[in-house]
């Protein structure tokens, strides 16, 4: 088992496949979009194995696959079938803005998906256009739908929480999840390093709790493994779950690595360190060798991120790490 100087048990990788995205939210990438990495800098799918196996080796038992967005990666339904044979890897997740999960849920579900997360911060068009740049809120909301249908079990709609953009829609979201098993999970909007964030903009969790007690009851569910504060919507299949990096950091409970798309293992999501693990792949590394580049990784892990205290110490935007 992976475990830090702090003692925290490491098992969870978050694989960014792609920095491609079809949306451009301004809360996550500058209005320009981001730069993006040559094509023999991404990792192909069998380094992506590569590196998978390497941590299941050590304790890895969960990846989830992000982006950019990960739907856009050419062939993603080979690397899914790749890493879902990949002893050990007992959940393997998907977090998806929807727009082309429509079309591709049932066979992500085939190919080895366990469980989806779609990140749709508002339930109107025109605001989802704002926000996104995008005419395709229709077909993000049709992915949650869709991939209700495959039968994923719950799926988790994520929502990040922005004062003067979706604090209105609290009610709304909490209706349409209702009578559906879905997960809401309002993600307390963090300053990476984006020109858009304001402190005026964060809506903390307490604040999202209190407009929420105007229209349901929250029941607690006892869910300790979970970086999020989770209920049940009293009397509906639906959870609701608060994720609040900034008001109750959550870094004692912090679990997770992260791999970019170009191939570099990162400690934190809030601060610059990164390990290039691309190098030692291409040139056969494997083995104990292989592992060591995660054990350094993990020795580079800080106890705590401090965006609550003002210090963005990013190398990448988040439309680069996957959130
Ligand atoms: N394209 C995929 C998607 O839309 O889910 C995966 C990548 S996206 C960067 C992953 C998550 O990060 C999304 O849920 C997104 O809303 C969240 N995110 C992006 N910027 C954020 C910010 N500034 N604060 C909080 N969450 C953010």
């Amino acid at each position: 088992m992976l475990a830090d100087q702090y003692g925290r048990k490491i098992n969870y990788l978050r694989v960014s496949v792609t920095d491609r995205c079809n949306l451009r939210c301004r809360y996550c990438m500058p209005p320009e979009g981001v730069l993006l990495k040559k094509h023999e800098d991404l990792l192909t799918f069998e380094d992506i194995e590569t590196v998978v196996r390497a941590g299941a080796e050590l304790g890895i038992e969960k990846v989830r696959l992000t982006g950019g967005e990960p739907l856009l990666r050419k062939g993603i339904l080979d690397l899914v079938k790749k890493l879902s044979a990949i002893p050990g890897i007992k959940d393997l997740a998907l977090t998806t803005n929807g727009i082309l999960l429509g079309s591709m849920a049932n066979d992500l579900k085939a190919a080895g998906i366990m469980r989806v997360n779609v990140s749709l911060d508002t339930l109107k068009p025109e605001r989802f256009k704002q926000m996104t740049g995008s005419d395709d809120w229709q077909k993000a909301h049709d992915g949650i739908l869709a991939a209700l249908d495959a039968g994923f079990g719950q799926v988790k709609m994520n929502v990040v929480a922005i004062a003067g953009y979706n604090d209105d829609e609290i009610a709304d979201f909490i209706s349409f999840a209702k009578d559906k098993p879905i997960g809401l999970r309002f993600i307390e909007f963090m300053p990476v390093g984006n020109a858009f964030w304001e402190s005026s903009k964060m809506l903390g969790t307490e604040e999202i709790k209190k407009l929420i007690a105007e229209s349901v009851k929250l029941v607690p569910v006892n869910n300790k493994n979970s970086i999020a504060d989770e209920y049940q919507i009293e009397g509906s299949p639906a959870t609701v779950g608060f994720i609040s990096p900034l008001s109750d950091k959550f870094c004692k409970k912090c679990n997770r690595l992260r791999l970019t798309s170009d191939g570099f293992l990162k400690p934190c999501l809030a601060t610059k360190t990164e390990v290039n693990i691309r190098v030692p792949v291409r040139s056969g590394m494997a083995g104990t060798d292989l592992r060591r580049v995660f054990y350094e990784a993990l020795r580079l892990k800080p106890s705590c991120h401090k965006m609550d205290q003002g210090v963005v110490d990013i190398a990448r935007h988040m439309a680069e790490v996957g959130g």
